[in-house]
Parts: C-alpha cells; structure tokens; sequence
C-alpha cells in the first residue's frame, strides 16, 4: 500500500511558512536595572587585596565577598576549569538560579551581565567585570565560554552511566562537601546548577546534545565580578582539568584556581550604589 501523506507525522503542506516565522527574545533587557560598568571600574581601581583561596585540584573551597568588593577567578598553573556557585551569605535559601540567568542573558555570560538568584529573590548576586577570554568568542563548532548551560558533574549520573561505579571528586560533591565545611545545614540540597568558569561548551548542531572541547584558558586567565550582596562561594576544580576528554574521573590532568577578594573603599560606592533589594512582587500569586 502507498505511504499516505496524511499521517499524523507527515509535514503539513504550510510547514515551510511555519518554519519561516522569525523568533522573538523570549526576555528583551532593555528594561532590566543595568550595571555601571564605568563607576564599577572606578570602585575598583580604589580596592585593596582581601583574601586569597586556593582550590585544589578535584576538590572545593568556599570564599567570602562583602557586598560592593569584587572577587577574582584565575587559572594560576595550566588549563582548568571551574563550577561556581554563590549564595547570599546570610541566607543560603537564595542562591544563584543558573536557568534564568540563562533566559535573560544567554547560554553563555559575558562582561556586563549578571548572576541572578532564585525565586522569590530575583536579584543580581554579582556582575561579571573582567574575562580576560572574551576574546574567544564563537568557535566553528559553536562554543563558547562560561557557560550556564551545563549543571554541574555529579556521582548521581556517573554512577547511571558508568555502570555503578562510586566517584567522590566530582563537582557537585566537590561544592557539598565545602559548603558543608562552612557549618551549612543540607548542604547539598543547596548545591545548585553552576557557572561553568572557563569551560567551554555548547550544543551539537546535528542533535543539540551538551558537548565540551578543552578549555581555550591558560595560565593567567581570569574572570572577574563585583559583588551586588554579600556572598558566600564555592568553587570546585572540575575533576575534567580542561575538560577536553573526560570528566567524573581521575584520567584528565587536573590543576588549581585561585579566588582573590578585592575590598572596595566604601567612600567609592556612596552616592551612586547600593546592594539591590529582594524581588518586588507581593507574592500573593492572585490568592
Ligand atoms: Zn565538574
């Protein structure tokens, strides 16, 4: 018998015009409170060094930033990258939403742009001041740098594909295990999707699954933000090293990041910034 042309799976005779339809931003930021990068540029050449942590290779550490100072990630000794979360430091409830910072500005964040918590908070954790790989921009193969597409390597997922197997030095047990060493209640169900710090990433254009390739970072490399409340961090040294063959293992060369905190004269701040408020919505979601 004929194949029919009217299965429900065959395209329909105005697929061409349906496919035609041009997109539209899901969430234009035109209205968004913007960052200002000069004033922020100013406070910061008026900073003095704070403190400085070293995370190991395949382990995590956990920082302090005061709201208004900055924090710098460097790649202190060969290709690395890094899975960052942030929390308000006086309420790790919120905590940085990767999935709508990645609706409002993109898969990938760049210099200028923001990491935002979660619901019901809403608001800019940090802006991102520096990246010295903004340069790499978009690959041949769509990739691109610091990602917020990706979640994070976990044991969970390892342990589905690898057959069973037990792994203790992937990222999100990385983050546990350091946010728990600063006294955190549950912490991990407080680790959340990440920053993907360095790594870089992107969709496959045959069948749009997640795919990385070995971080273009060197030795020197930094990204570097202003933070907009007071933070606690965490950062893991992915268990991937550059993340250009495997991660969820000890096979890849692994290496060290460095946090600097950069304390900003508050003189420099007044007048034109303030930590932003919580969320405005009355959360009564029309009861
Ligand atoms: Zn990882």
């Amino acid at each position: 018998m004929p194949h029919s042309a009217n299965t429900p799976t065959d395209a329909p005779v105005d697929a061409r015009a349906r496919r035609a339809i041009a997109p539209v931003i899901c969430y234009p930021v035109g209205s968004l409170p913007q960052p200002d990068m000069a004033r922020i540029s100013a406070a910061r050449a008026r900073t003095r060094p704070g403190a400085r942590t070293l995370v190991p290779p395949r382990e995590g550490a956990a920082f302090r930033v005061s709201a208004g100072s900055f924090f710098r990630i460097t790649c202190p000794e060969g290709a690395q990258v890094g899975d960052l979360n942030l929390f308000n430091a006086a309420n790790p409830d919120e905590r940085f939403f990767s999935g709508k910072t990645r609706a409002l500005h993109g898969t990938h964040l760049k210099v200028g742009q923001r990491m935002w918590s979660g619901f019901p908070y809403l608001r800019p954790m940090a802006t991102m001041v520096a990246d010295t790989l903004a340069w790499y921009g978009t690959d041949p193969h769509g990739g691109r740098v610091h990602d917020v597409i990706g979640t994070r390597c976990d044991p969970y997922t390892h342990w589905l594909l690898s057959g069973g197997q037990m792994y203790h030095h992937c990222c999100h047990s990385n983050l546990t295990r350091a946010l728990a060493a600063e006294g955190v209640e549950g912490a991990e169900r407080l680790v959340h999707d990440v920053l993907n710090v360095f790594m870089c990433t992107g969709f496959t254009a045959d069948t749009g699954q997640y795919f990385m390739k070995a971080s273009p970072v060197r030795s020197g490399d930094y990204l570097e933000f202003f933070a907009e409340i007071d933070l606690l961090g965490v950062l893991s040294a992915c268990p991937g090293g550059d993340c250009g063959s495997e991660h969820s293992s000890d096979a890849a060369p692994c290496h060290p990041l460095l946090v600097e905190v950069f304390e900003t004269d508050t003189a420099a701040l007044e007048g034109w910034w303030q930590a932003p408020t919580v969320n405005g919505y009355d959360r009564s979601h029309g009861a």
